[in-house]
């Protein structure tokens, strides 16, 4: 009979097939724990006396990092708040924000939540009625790091934690190499900084572990997650990228850890010999930082007949 590989005891919840090792459920969350504090040491992700900003959806990714976290604040090491975006998509988002502020009032943390429609004075449901929008998640995206930029900032947050995934990582990394992106390849890594000082820096604890993994750690924890698909999920280049590489897992289980890890190497090179020559400014509209006169925020508002709504 199988047993943990750690303590011996019979009743195992993973066997990794990439090692052959076999844990049962304390031996993995105290490994799950070690490989995202192995990450932030290595990766250099946390001072001491940081406050840290968790972008927290009340998915699995975003609580899992929550909670993580948590136990450097429980420790007196770091501060912690969180932002919860509210995209305006009906029968959807509010479970998520229901379950993020579950998690912030158990673990006494500091917590808001921003809408779009208090941002922009529109949500992500009226502008799919808009005639020839574009596609849902382009706005999704920019508006919400707009957003989560700036309640890092109200906060007087140091970073911004996102919760990245080894899955999530692996597709960028294909994503933007098939694609020919370096701009975006280059800036994909643990931590994210910029120039400018209006910017948080992002860090990503959870990157070295697989998505399935985390889901997994959210059950053994017993932490409550929002489940639900978006409505305006469809099917995306991402998408493909990650069948090819969920398929390619199942005779190969080391290929996401191992396209990390030559990346992270060719990186050093990729960031010397495309150096970042980004020049910020700030939005003549909004006074966002941004690499053009225009951000992509107020871009997009401005097709949409919006503007920014907040000070
Ligand atoms: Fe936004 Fe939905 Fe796209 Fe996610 S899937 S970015 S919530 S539109
Ligand atoms: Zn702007």
């Amino acid at each position: 009979m199988e047993v943990c590989t750690k303590c011996a005891n019979p009743k195992i919840i993973i066997k990794r097939k990439q090692s052959g090792q076999a844990l049962c459920k304390n031996c993995f969350i105290e490994n799950i724990q070690k490989k995202a504090i192995k990450t932030i040491k290595k990766e250099n992700l946390i001072d001491k006396g940081d406050k840290i900003l968790v972008a927290l959806s009340g998915g699995k990714d975003s609580v899992a990092t929550l909670d993580i976290l948590n136990t450097f604040k429980e420790r007196n090491i770091i501060d912690l708040c969180a932002v919860t975006v509210d995209e305006g998509i009906a029968n959807y988002r509010e479970d998520g924000i229901a379950i993020a502020r579950k998690h912030t009032k158990r673990l006494g943390i500091e917590h808001k939540v921003v809408s779009f429609k208090d941002s922009f004075d529109t949500d992500l449901d009226e502008i799919m009625k808009v005639p020839n929008h574009r596609i849902s998640c382009s706005y999704c995206g920019v508006f919400r790091r707009w957003i989560i930029n700036r309640a890092a900032r109200d906060f007087e947050a140091d970073k911004i934690a996102t919760g990245h995934n080894l899955d999530d990582e692996v597709q960028a990394i294909l994503m933007n190499y098939l694609e020919g992106n370096i701009d975006n390849l280059k800036v994909i890594g643990a931590k994210t900084q910029s120039k400018s000082p209006l910017f948080r820096s992002k860090i990503k604890p959870l990157r070295e572990i697989p998505e399935k993994e985390i889901g997994l750690y959210t059950i053994a924890k017993d932490l409550e997650i929002h489940l639900a698909g978006c409505p305006y999920a469809q099917k995306s280049f991402r998408g493909e990228i990650s069948e090819i590489i969920k398929n390619l897992s199942k005779n190969h289980p080391t290929i996401m850890y191992s396209t990390l890890r030559g990346f992270d190497k060719i990186k050093i090179g990729l960031k010397k010999e495309y150096s970042n020559d980004f020049q910020f400014d700030s939005c003549i509209k909004c006074g966002e930082p941004s690499s053009n006169e225009i951000c992509r925020v107020c871009t997009f508002l401005d097709e949409l007949g919006k503007k920014v709504a907040i000070e």
